[in-house]
């Protein structure tokens, strides 16, 4: 008797020739994440315990499979090891979430991504070898008081202190050329690239003139970012 269910219209080990990805775990995290790469043209074979979850992303993933991933012979059989990007998006069940990551590190997969849902369960997951924790509550709780804080519409830490974030451009920026405007000597920031309603974002050169109703890309680090998108 089959020890799991398959959907989809390739066999995983056709799969796993074409730098796909594999995601465990379909809840709200793991599926959106599926559901994304698929939109970026990556294929995924998504694996769940839960046969209801499976049936949900029938045709909206290139091949779906109920099992159970902490089980050593049902991954090789879905052809798992033949992977180069396994994401464990367990959360709840966080012996799972382990048990997998530690039997897809011995299986040999170059790039693990794993899901932790506190400090010392990301400790455990990175003593272990997992080569990207990620704490998507905790990363999104960080981001949106950023958010909250100023006038930002999106802010992303890139790692060592430095971030982009997208503004309104402050009135002193307005009307003058970047060049002359000498942001980046002043305040620390790059304007990157800037949006103009109706004409979607393009990058920015020394003779790009912010008008008013635009919203600009900056990079620098973090506090000066923050602090030049608090200017009105
Ligand atoms: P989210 O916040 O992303 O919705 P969560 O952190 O609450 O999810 P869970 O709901 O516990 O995480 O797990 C996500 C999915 O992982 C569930 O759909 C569950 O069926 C699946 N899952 C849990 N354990 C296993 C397992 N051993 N094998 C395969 N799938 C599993």
């Amino acid at each position: 008797m089959a020890k799991y269910s398959l959907f989809g219209h390739r066999d995983p080990a056709r799969l796993a020739e074409a730098e796909s990805v594999v995601v465990i775990g379909l809840g709200r995290f793991g599926s959106a994440l599926a559901l994304e790469l698929m939109k970026s043209g990556t294929e995924v074979l998504g694996i769940d315990g839960d046969e209801e979850v499976v049936q949900l992303h029938n045709r909206l993933l290139t091949h779906v499979v109920r099992a159970d991933s902490t089980k050593e012979a049902t991954l090789r059989e879905l052809s798992v090891p033949d992977f180069s990007s396994v994401v464990v998006a367990i959360g709840g069940d966080i012996q799972a979430n382990i048990l997998t990551a530690s039997l897809l590190l011995k299986l040999g997969i170059p790039n693990i991504w794993a899901k932790a849902v506190s400090d010392p369960h990301g400790e455990i997951l990175t003593q272990l070898g997992v080569h990207h924790v990620i704490s998507p509550e905790k990363d999104m709780g960080q981001r949106v008081a950023h958010l909250v804080r100023g006038a930002m519409q999106d802010y992303i830490e890139i790692g060592e202190n430095f971030a982009l974030v997208k503004t309104a451009p402050p009135r002193s920026l307005i009307g003058m050329p970047l060049g002359e405007a000498k942001v980046r000597a002043r305040y620390g920031v790059t304007v990157t690239a800037f949006h103009r309603p109706g004409r979607g974002w393009s990058y920015t050169s020394l003779d790009t003139v912010i008008e008013d109703g635009d919203i600009i890309l900056i990079a620098g680090e973090s506090a000066r970012v923050e602090e030049y998108s608090l200017m009105r």
